[in-house]
C-alpha cells in the first residue's frame, strides 16, 4: 500500500483538500474509496479548480487491520510533538506511530504551513457499533460549512473532549478540519458515502461544477432519507475516558444515536458497573478490544 493514494487538480490553486484515510488501521474503506474517487476523476477527466491530496495514514495497522500498533495514531497530533518529529532522525524513533506520523508531516508540512493556501482537513473514519453515520467538526467556522454539505448529524464540542486528534491539530493551526464517521467498519455502502459526501463538498466549494455531482446524488438523497430521524445538529456532553487495564465491556446492542437515561447501565469494567451520567444520546459504543473512547454522550441542540 502507497502512503501516498492520490493527488489530483491545479497545483497552483489556492484552495487544498488533505484527505486523510486509515489512521486507525481496522478503517479500510476510507482507503478504497479514495482511490475510487480518484479514479473516477481521471477517468472523467473532471475539471477541479483546487487541490486533493489523499494520504493513507498508518500503514503497519492497515497491513495488519488493527486500529493501531503500539498507540493510536489520533492521539498524537499536539504542535509540541509534531515539532520533535520533525527534528528528531526516523532512527531515534521506537513506536510504529511516532514513525508514520513523521511519514505524514514529511508529506503535508509544507502545505500545511503554506499562507497562500487555503487548506482544509477531511480524516475519514468509520465505527465500530452499528447505526447511521455522522461528522465531526473542530471550532473553525468553515467547519461546519463544509461538513453541512454531508446530509448526516453534525457532531461539535468534540475537540477539547479528546486530546491529540487531527482535529485538534488543525484547530490549533486556526484551519478548518472534519472527521466524517461514514458507516461501519465493513459495510461497503460507507465507500459510497465517503465518495458522495466528498463531491458534494467539492461542488459546493466551487472547486468542482455542479454536474459532476450527478454520478453521486442518488446516494446523497439515499442518506437523506436513510438518516432523516438523526438530529442535525448535536454536541458532546460526555465521554467516558478508559484505558487497556480497565477491562471494560460495552453492552450488548447500543447503536449510534439510542436514546439513554442517566443512570442507565451502559457497560462494565473491573470497577463495576458504569451507569450513564445524563440523558442524552450514545454515540460511537466501543465494540472492539482496542480504543481509549467506551462511548460518547451527546445532546440534540435546538
Ligand atoms: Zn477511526
Amino acid at each position: 500500500m502507497e502512503r501516498l493514494i492520490g493527488r489530483y487538480g491545479k497545483f497552483g490553486a489556492a484552495k487544498t483538500f488533505l484527505i486523510f484515510a486509515g489512521v486507525h488501521g481496522n478503517e479500510k474503506l476510507g482507503i478504497q474509496a479514495l482511490q475510487e474517487l480518484f479514479d473516477e476523476f481521471e477517468e472523467r477527466k473532471v475539471d477541479f479548480e483546487g487541490t486533493i491530496l489523499g494520504i493513507a495514514c498508518n500503514l503497519p495497522a492497515l497491513q495488519q487491520e488493527v486500529r493501531f500498533i503500539h498507540k493510536d495514531l489520533n492521539r498524537q497530533w499536539y504542535l509540541s510533538k509534531i515539532r520533535k518529529l520533525g527534528a528528531l532522525p526516523y532512527g531515534m524513533l521506537n513506536s510504529s506511530e511516532d514513525i508514520e506520523q513523521k511519514h505524514i508531516l514529511d508529506l503535508v508540512l509544507d502545505i500545511v504551513h503554506d499562507k497562500g493556501k487555503e487548506l482544509m482537513l477531511i480524516d475519514l473514519h468509520t465505527t465500530s457499533a452499528k447505526g447511521g453515520c455522522f461528522s465531526i467538526t473542530n471550532n473553525h467556522p468553515r467547519s461546519r460549512e463544509l461538513a453541512l454539505q454531508i446530509p448526516v448529524p453534525v457532531i461539535n464540542g468534540m475537540v477539547g473532549k479528546i486530546k491529540g486528534t487531527t482535529l485538534e491539530y488543525f484547530d490549533e493551526l486556526g484551519l478548518p478540519a472534519i472527521a466524517y464517521e461514514a458507516g461501519q467498519h465493513t459495510e461497503q455502502e460507507a465507500v459510497q458515502r465517503m465518495k458522495a459526501g466528498l463531491v458534494s463538498i467539492f461542488t459546493n466549494t466551487s472547486c468542482l461544477g455542479s454536474k459532476e455531482l450527478l454520478p453521486y446524488q442518488h446516494v446523497l438523497d439515499k442518506m437523506k432519507k436513510d438518516f432523516q430521524h438523526l438530529p442535525k445538529d448535536v454536541h458532546v456532553t460526555h465521554l467516558q475516558d478508559i484505558t487497556e487495564e480497565d477491562e471494560f465491556v460495552m453492552r450488548p446492542g447500543y447503536i449510534n444515536f439510542q436514546p439513554v437515561k442517566e443512570g442507565e447501565h451502559l457497560a462494565d469494567d473491573k470497577y463495576g458497573p458504569i451507569y450513564c451520567p445524563s440523558d442524552g444520546l450514545i454515540l460511537m459504543p466501543l465494540y472492539q478490544k482496542k480504543g481509549n473512547d467506551g462511548f460518547f454522550i451527546v445532546k440534540k441542540v435546538d
